[in-house]
């Protein structure tokens, strides 16, 4: 019996072990004797302070990645800079393959978000990168940093700004590359490397950029690296984002406050007049009953809707730890609520509340809106099918101040400011480099791999497609609880090393 079951054990881990490829294994022995170096090189990247606006260091960085680039023996290394001057440059570096007809450009970010130092735990600075035996959460302490004879725990952390977002994209892709051509592996398509430096700051010259070196820029496929990977820890391949879109609705009453017991039942009350108009929008189980709002949205295709169907579910743990029950909309899960349009009162605003509060009926309301767009969706097109929600409750619709004639004439008047905004951007999963890039990240884990046809969150990735035509996949590396954007941002080792053996795979695909 006891054979039997020694033997079932054998065939299920040599099962097991079979799911990561011989590559990828080699890889991975690669980087045991490396990590040390690794190690050493990241720190040194990650005491740059990274801000976008911040000209002088901005320039160091770029210095800094163009020595990582020319040390893994990548070609034609330089700065791409947009029309505009003082922005910060791309660096951008190539590969290119005998017999490659194909070309994959790897995108990361190495520009931060602005930091406030004041609120980083004891001991943690920004620009310090500082290494903890695992998270501030599970009470780890500061460690020295290891010499070349200590082991390298996986799970610890390395604190600093960037450390996962997102130099840690441009640290594992350089690794990657070294990795692979120290194997002696040969990829089959050319490789290309592009590292913005404005990407926390808006992006808002990337398409510059893009207009300008579009020859040079010419690909088969992006691979963005940005981001957490699922929140079940799994790794995570994701093949859109969503658009993003602003409404500032203000409805209107008298032209100054009134007092509510000379006025009340008899004067108009602007925050009970939005209050309804905005119920007017949703049901009570958040469909959104603004006529044509679903009409546009482009349906998944069989493996999308397969792909959903897998990911593992955090709701219920989820609405714990948030503190809530049920979901606004309980027909879908997480997963496939962030697959539909949708509208968001971000906020609103009409006199005061709490202490502040006075007997009066004030004299506006207003409510900030929040679109979010799925595919087939067109910005300017959901602006106007509120619009015309708002307008068949009854009211004039203006985009400035009523006037005197405007309040004579109308009842019921909204003052609704469109914001500008970018439509949503989802490569399809059925596309034959779409699957090999599945199957290359899968070839690096026994794990389940996650597969979102798109994400819930916004990234301008349409600029890609509308100036180069091109097509992106993002698969991001960080671990989930990395706190970007805020204090103590980390990335735990075992994320970065997982990041470079996912990317040798996709470099190293057919
Ligand atoms: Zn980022």
């Amino acid at each position: 019996m006891q054979k039997i079951i020694v033997g079932f054990f054998l065939f299920l881990s040599v099962f097991a072990a079979s799911a990561q490829s011989k590559e990828v294994l080699n890889i991975r022995a690669f980087r045991e004797k490396k990590m040390h170096q690794w190690l050493e090189e990241y720190t040194a990247f990650l005491s740059i302070p990274n801000i976008a606006s911040d000209t002088i260091h901005i320039q160091k960085n770029a210095v800094f990645i163009q020595q990582m680039m020319k040390l893994r023996g990548i070609t034609n290394v330089q700065l791409l800079s947009p029309k505009t001057l003082g922005i910060p440059p791309v660096i951008y570096g190539e590969v290119n393959n005998p017999g490659a007809t194909k070309t994959i450009i790897f995108y990361a970010h190495y520009d931060g978000q602005p930091v406030d130092s004041t609120k980083w735990a004891k001991g943690l600075y920004p620009f310090k990168p500082t290494l903890l035996n695992g998270s501030l959460e599970s009470q780890a302490s500061i460690i020295q940093w290891p010499n070349q004879a200590d082991q390298i725990d996986p799970q610890w952390r390395i604190y600093a700004r960037g450390a996962s977002d997102d130099k840690a994209g441009v640290m594992s892709i350089l690794s990657a590359y070294e990795s692979i051509n120290s194997c002696g592996y040969h990829p089959s398509y050319n490789l290309k490397f592009f590292f913005e430096g404005e990407e926390e700051a808006g992006s808002d010259h990337l398409y510059e950029i893009l207009e300008k070196y579009a020859p040079q820029l010419k690909s088969d496929l992006w691979i963005i690296c940005d981001g957490p990977v699922h929140q079940s820890g799994k790794k995570m391949v994701s093949f859109g984002v969503r658009g993003d879109t602003h409404i500032e609705l203000t409805v209107y009453g008298s032209k100054r406050p009134l007092h509510s017991g000379h006025y009340g039942n008899w004067a108009p009350n602007p925050a009970m007049m939005l209050s309804k108009l905005l119920s007017s929008m949703k049901d009570d189980n958040g469909k959104v009953l603004i006529k044509g709002f679903y009409d546009d949205v482009i349906p998944l295709s069989i493996k999308e809707k397969e792909a959903l169907k897998d990911i593992p579910s955090p709701d219920v743990t989820l609405k714990n730890e948030l503190g809530f029950l049920v979901q606004e909309n309980n027909q879908f899960t997480l997963a496939e609520s962030i697959l539909n349009p949708s509208l968001n009162i971000n906020g609103l605003q009409s006199a005061n509340v709490g202490k502040l509060s006075s007997n009066i009926i004030p004299t506006i309301a207003t409510a900030s809106l929040d679109l979010r767009l799925v595919l087939g969706n067109d910005f300017r097109k959901q602006h106007n099918k509120v619009v015309a929600h708002i307008k068949k409750q009854g009211y004039f619709v203006i985009d400035r101040e009523p006037t005197e004639a405007d309040r004579k004439m109308y009842p019921k008047i909204a003052k609704v400011i469109l914001s500008d905004g970018y439509n949503a951007q989802r490569t399809s999963m059925d596309l034959p480099i779409a699957q090999k890039v599945i199957a290359a990240v899968k070839s690096t884990t026994n794990d389940q791999i996650v597969l979102m046809p798109s994400v819930g969150g916004s990234l301008p990735l349409y600029v890609f497609e509308k100036y180069l035509g091109a097509k992106t996949i993002t698969v991001p590396i960080a671990n989930h609880d990395n706190n970007q954007h805020a204090e103590n941002e980390n990335i735990r080792l075992l994320n970065l090393w997982n990041g470079i053996e996912t990317f040798a795979a996709i470099m190293l695909m057919k």
